[in-house]
């Protein structure tokens, strides 16, 4: 019998970080060699851009269909980024943390924190780019966006970096590995906190502990 009983619950993980430093990759590699976890595909009002894979990448609709999925209350939270709308549908998150997957969510800095007001025992990770000039080169090599869509989220980087205190973790993702090891870490400590236990019981061994007491009673 186990002495503790620990929540069955998956353990919510909020990626964030400056545009190119890599968070669809680490994440999506990190799903590919773990079990039990799943990626939450967003929503947004953006255009679609080479490479993604609507459905996969995101859900694409238009700015006004997002309003109305915003007046229903679809989402778990939202937030507009570089002009875009994006945001976190709320429903299948709450379902898949109760069948005890562990949820990814890779979103921004504004989404982050309404989540963290939400839901503080979410798991808040922020990656770092090795240094800015990496960072730059990483979003010109994805060839995603044009100089000046670069410039916007380069721009934008500045500005984030500085907010990465208000997470739970920073990893530099320099070697793409060494980043999946210290998310590792991190998601494995996170499952041995106090505050996942729901229950400690020694009731189930309690004859053997009195069977071994009295032994011990009886040759003192
Ligand atoms: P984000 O999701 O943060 O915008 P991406 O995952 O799209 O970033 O990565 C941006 C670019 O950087 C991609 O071309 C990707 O292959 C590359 N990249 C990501 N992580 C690393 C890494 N650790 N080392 C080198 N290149 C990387
Ligand atoms: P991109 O246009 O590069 O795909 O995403 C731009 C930014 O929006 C990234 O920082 C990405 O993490 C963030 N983002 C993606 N989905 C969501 C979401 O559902 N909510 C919020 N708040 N941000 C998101």
């Amino acid at each position: 019998m186990a002495l503790i009983k620990s929540k069955n619950k998956g353990n919510l993980i909020i990626i964030s970080g400056p545009s190119g430093v890599g968070k669809d990759t680490v994440v999506s590699e990190y799903i590919k060699t773990h079990q039990n976890c799943w990626y939450s595909v967003s929503t947004t009002s953006r255009p679609v851009r080479k490479g993604d894979v609507p459905g996969k990448s995101y859900n694409f609709v238009t700015k006004e269909e997002f309003e109305e999925l915003i007046s229903k209350n679809y989402f778990l939270e939202y937030a507009k980024y570089v002009g875009n709308y994006y945001g976190t549908p709320k429903k299948p998150i709450i379902d898949h943390l109760n069948k005890g997957f562990d949820v990814f969510l890779v979103i921004e800095i504004q989404g982050a924190m309404k989540i963290k007001d939400l839901m503080p025992e979410a798991v808040f990770i922020f990656l770092l780019p090795p240094n800015l000039k990496t960072l730059h080169n990483r979003l010109e090599k994805r060839g995603s966006e044009n100089k000046e869509k670069v410039l916007a989220r380069f721009r934008e980087a500045y500005r984030e970096i500085s907010e990465v205190t208000k997470y739970n973790y920073a990893i530099v993702n320099d070697e793409l590995e060494e980043t999946i090891k210290k998310m590792e870490a991190i998601l494995i400590s996170e499952k041995c906190r106090c505050d996942r236990i729901e229950e400690v019981s020694i009731s189930d061994e309690e004859d053997y502990i009195r069977s071994l007491l009295l032994d011990e009673e009886s040759v003192n």
